[in-house]
C-alpha cells in the first residue's frame, strides 16, 4: 500500500524527488538472493537479509539466518544483492529543488553515497547535511530522501573550472587560511583543492592543508600530474581524484602510494562520456538515463551533428587508446599493490554536462574490470572501499552488507560476477531501509 502511494505520487509529478514512505515497524527479510556483500569475499547463494527500521539486522545464508515472524517477505530467488554504489567525485550545483531532483535520479540508479567534491554554493551545504539526518527516510522533518551526501563547498581552485563556479581563490597564505575557516563555520565535511593549471603558490597550498589540519577537516585533491601528488602527500593529503598522466606509473610510485597510503578515483567516466553515450544509444535512450543529465548535457547528446561530429572525428580511435594508457595501468598497478582505487565519476560536472548522475558510476565499475580489477574487487571498490575513502575510517557504518550497517541495497536481476555489466539491471533500491522504486 504505501509502495503505491509512492508511485501514485511519483508518477503525478513526473521526476520529482521521491518521498518517503513512513516506515513501517515490521522488519523486512529479502530471501533466496544470490549475496554479494561488498568486502570483496565469495558470494552466499541462497542468502536471507533482514532490515529493521534503516538498518541490517542479519545477513547470511538460509540455513543460518532466520527470517523473522511478521517479517515483509521479498522474493528475491534468481536475483543479486549487494550494496548500494559509492560516487566519492560528483558535483552538483544546482538550484535545490534540482538537487533533489538529480539525488532522485542517483538512487534509482542505485547510487545510494554521493560525495559533491567542490562547487557548492553556501546555502546548499546545509541540504547535504539533511540527507545524512538521523533517521533518514522516516519522513520527519529535517530529513531529506536522497542518498547520503557530503559536501567539499566551494572548494579552492585558481580558475573555476568553469567561469562563474563558486570557489575560493585566495592570494596569500593568511587569505587562504581564513577561507578554510570559512569552510569550517559551513560545516562542510571535505576540503576541495584544484591542482589545475594555473595552480596556487606552494605557500598557500601549504596554508590551507596546515589550517584544514587546525580544523579537523579531511582534504580531497585533484591531481593529474606526479610533482603535484607528492607535494600533497607529503603534508599528509591521501585523498586524490583523478591520476598523474605525465608519467606512467612506475614501481616507485606504486611504493610511494603504498607507504602513504593514498587513495585515488581516477575518474574515467567523465573521460569517456564525450563518446561512449552517442556510441550507446540503448543506454541514452532509457528514461532514466534522460533524468540523470542536466538539461543542456540531454540536448548536446540529442545533437545528431555532434553525435556525427564526434563518432566521425579522425582521431577518436586515438583519444580512446589514449584514455586507456594513462590510466587502466595505474588502476591494475595500485589496485593489485592493496592502493585503494575507487569510484568518482565527475558526474554533475558543469564543464562536461554529460556525465549523468548514477549511470556515470556503473561505468566507473564496468572500466575498473575492463582495467584489470575482478568483478568482486571493482564492486568493493564502489561500496566498501569508496565508504572507506569518503568516511576515512575501516569500518564504515555503511558500504557492505553486514548486520547493523546501514541498510543502502542494490537488487539485481542479473549477476554482475559473470559480467559487471549487469549492475544495470536494477530490480529494486533501498536507502535506508527504505524502498526507492
Ligand atoms: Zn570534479
Amino acid at each position: 500500500m504505501r509502495r503505491i502511494l509512492l508511485l501514485t505520487a511519483i508518477s503525478a509529478v513526473g521526476a520529482a524527488p521521491a518521498q518517503a514512505p513512513r516506515p513501517s515497524t515490521a522488519p523486512t527479510a529479502i530471501v533466496g538472493a544470490r549475496l554479494i556483500d561488498g568486502t570483496g569475499t565469495q558470494p552466499l547463494n541462497d542468502s536471507v537479509v533482514v532490515v529493521e527500521g534503516d538498518r541490517i539486522l542479519a545477513a547470511g545464508t538460509r540455513a543460518r539466518v532466520p527470517v523473522p515472524r511478521g517479517a515483509a517477505v521479498v522474493d528475491a530467488t534468481d536475483k543479486v544483492l549487494m550494496p548500494g554504489l559509492v560516487d566519492v567525485h560528483c558535483h552538483i550545483n544546482q538550484p535545490a529543488e534540482d538537487m533533489k531532483r538529480y539525488w532522485t535520479a542517483q538512487l534509482r540508479w542505485g547510487v545510494t553515497t554521493m560525495r559533491s567534491a567542490g562547487n557548492d554554493k553556501p546555502e546548499t551545504v546545509p541540504l547535504f547535511r539533511q540527507t545524512r539526518a538521523p533517521r533518514q527516510g522516516s519522513g520527519q522533518a529535517g530529513a531529506l530522501f536522497a542518498p547520503r551526501s557530503y559536501t567539499a563547498g566551494q572548494g579552492f581552485s585558481v580558475n573555476g573550472p568553469y567561469p562563474g563556479a563558486p570557489v575560493f581563490r585566495p592570494r596569500d597564505p593568511d587569505e587562504a587560511r581564513a577561507n578554510v575557516r570559512n569552510l569550517k563555520a559551513q560545516k562542510v565535511d571535505v576540503i576541495k583543492i584544484w591542482m589545475t593549471e594555473p595552480k596556487f603558490p606552494p605557500d598557500v597550498i601549504a596554508a590551507i592543508v596546515d589550517e584544514a589540519k587546525t580544523q579537523g577537516i579531511p582534504i580531497v585533491a585533484h591531481v593529474t600530474d606526479v610533482a603535484s601528488l607528492r607535494q600533497l602527500a607529503d603534508q599528509g593529503v591521501t585523498d586524490f581524484l583523478h591520476n598523474p598522466r605525465d608519467q606512467g606509473v612506475t614501481p616507485e610510485i606504486v611504493a610511494y602510494a603504498q607507504s602513504k597510503h593514498l587513495t585515488f578515483a581516477p575518474t574515467l567516466a567523465n573521460l569517456e562520456a564525450s563518446w561512449f553515450y552517442y556510441e550507446h544509444p540503448e543506454i541514452l535512450n532509457m528514461p532514466m538515463l534522460q533524468d540523470a543529465l542536466y538539461p543542456r548535457g540531454r540536448q548536446m547528446l540529442a545533437d545528431a551533428a555532434r553525435k556525427e561530429a564526434t563518432l566521425s572525428a579522425p582521431d577518436l580511435a586515438q583519444r580512446k587508446a589514449r584514455m586507456r594508457d594513462q590510466t587502466y595501468p595505474f588502476i591494475k598497478a595500485m589496485s593489485a599493490a592493496g592502493v585503494r582505487v575507487v569510484t568518482g565519476t565527475d558526474c554533475g560536472a558543469e564543464a562536461s554536462q554529460i556525465t549523468p548522475f548514477g549511470h556515470a558510476t556503473h561505468r566507473e565499475v564496468q572500466m575498473f574490470v575492463e582495467a584489470g580489477m575482478s568483478p568482486l574487487a571493482a564492486i568493493r571498490a564502489a561500496t566498501l572501499d569508496a565508504a572507506r575513502v569518503i568516511t576515512h575510517s575501516e569500518d564504515p557504518e555503511y558500504g557492505s552488507i553486514q548486520a547493523g550497517k546501514a541498510a543502502d541495497l542494490l537488487l539485481l536481476d542479473a549477476d554482475p560476477t559473470m559480467d559487471i555489466n549487469n549492475t544495470i539491471k536494477i530490480s529494486k533500491v533501498m536507502r535506508a531501509g527504505q524502498w526507492v522504486q
